[in-house]
């Protein structure tokens, strides 16, 4: 049984399907199981995207990435105190199991942020020609949401109009 634990703690998985299977076991399985929060701390580390889709399919239904990370912090604060002793039991094979189970919160909030966040590209609607164009500018959605913007000057890429732009006349598109 250990042998087995063993084994399988060696060889974690890393592709956004691995991601998606892991965080529908995690949301759904009656049991808690100290393999699927190793598992889940690997993938997080690594900075793998779940493939939302996938993971949209195995719950049935879709699920915003805001609602998973409020379902993800619940779980995560019931692994370290409610159920600690069975996840320190389940990973007692792993050598540094005190360290791991006792900095996992705390690791979980370093990495989450990652998880979380999407890059958003800007756009602009020219007030030229009235034909949309790319500002060229790509930074994450919290960045965005701290960024002021007043009389910044864009160059319409379709007719060299110099656009004058406010915060609010970005728009704001996800990138994977
Ligand atoms: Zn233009």
């Amino acid at each position: 049984m250990r042998e087995e634990i063993l084994v399988k703690i060696l060889k974690p998985k890393n592709t956004p399907a691995d991601f998606a299977h892991n965080l529908h076991t995690l949301l759904t399985s009656p049991t808690m199981r100290g393999q699927d929060y190793y598992d889940f701390m690997i993938l997080l580390q690594k900075k793998i995207q779940p493939d939302m889709d996938l993971l949209a399919n195995l719950l049935g239904t879709k699920m915003s990435l805001g609602e998973l990370e409020e379902r993800l912090d619940i779980k995560i604060y019931e692994a370290t105190t409610k159920y600690k002793n069975i996840m320190q039991s389940d990973l007692s094979s792993l050598e540094n199991q005190n360290v791991f189970v006792n900095n996992y919160r705390s690791e979980y909030f370093k990495y989450k942020a990652h998880l979380f966040t999407r890059n958003v590209r800007l756009f602009l609607r020219c007030k030229g020609c009235k034909k949309e164009f790319d500002s060229n500018i790509s930074v994450t959605n919290e960045a965005f949401n701290e960024m002021v913007i007043k009389g910044r000057q864009h160059l319409c890429s379709h007719c060299q109009f110099e656009n004058v732009v406010n915060k609010c006349d970005y728009i704001i598109q996800e990138e994977n």
